[in-house]
């Protein structure tokens, strides 16, 4: 049995180097890479973070249906596709999914015993420090992250963990610790358990 792991954070929160720490620590986890509309940054490679693809190309796939989730994020499409989720389930592994808060809401709608978690950035002021140490965009695209920050975080009670980054190591633990534990908690009746409950009733 496949699970869904949702990770949803406002852009800065230190997401994708939690997920990759995630990733290394927990074995058995499948990492879907979306497919996107907007254009590589620095050293990023197509089918590592993101499969690149025009919006032409985003839209018929839309049409075929082949999309779990998509959403458009800062002006670009963004989109699961359906081969990740069997992907995962061919290799018997977890799926972990980095999706924003739209996304995450239709893959619940799909996927309700789906897990989510919220990272947060401390605060606003730490937010705004690392977007700047980034120094990947412009005053203006800071802007708008921090303003889009301030509204995906009101979406925080929808999902069922929220976790704070205030030190990268000990929220990469607490994520570990989250996937390991809800493993435990949906083996109860699998294979693992039923002989022991079956050597009891004998
Ligand atoms: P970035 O362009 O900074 O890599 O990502 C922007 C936002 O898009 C992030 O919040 C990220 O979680 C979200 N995102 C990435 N892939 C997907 C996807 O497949 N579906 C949805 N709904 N959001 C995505």
């Amino acid at each position: 049995m496949t699970t869904v792991f949702i990770i949803s954070a406002p852009s800065g929160s230190g997401k994708s180097t939690l997920v990759a720490r995630l990733m290394e620590m927990v074995p058995r986890l499948h990492f879907s890479v979306s497919y996107t509309t907007r254009e590589p940054r620095g050293q990023e490679k197509s089918g590592e973070s993101y499969r690149y693809i025009s919006r032409e190309e985003f839209e018929a796939a839309i049409a075929r249906d082949e999309f779990l989730e998509y959403a458009e994020v800062f002006g670009n499409y963004y989109g699961t596709h359906r081969s990740e989720l069997d992907g995962a389930r061919e290799k018997g592994e977890d799926l972990v999914l980095d999706i924003d808060v739209q996304g995450a809401r239709q893959l619940r709608g799909k996927i309700p015993d789906a897990v989510s978690i919220f990272i947060l950035a401390p605060s606003r002021e730490i937010l705004e420090e690392r977007l700047r140490a980034r120094s990947e965009d412009s005053e203006q695209v800071i802007e708008r992250r921090l303003r889009e920050a301030a509204k995906e975080i009101r979406n925080y009670a929808a999902y069922d963990y929220i976790v704070v980054n205030r030190e990268v190591g000990a929220a990469a633990d607490t994520l570990a610790a989250i996937v390991k534990a809800e493993r435990i908690r949906r083996c109860r009746m699998e294979d693992e358990i039923r002989p022991i409950l079956a050597s009891f009733e004998a």
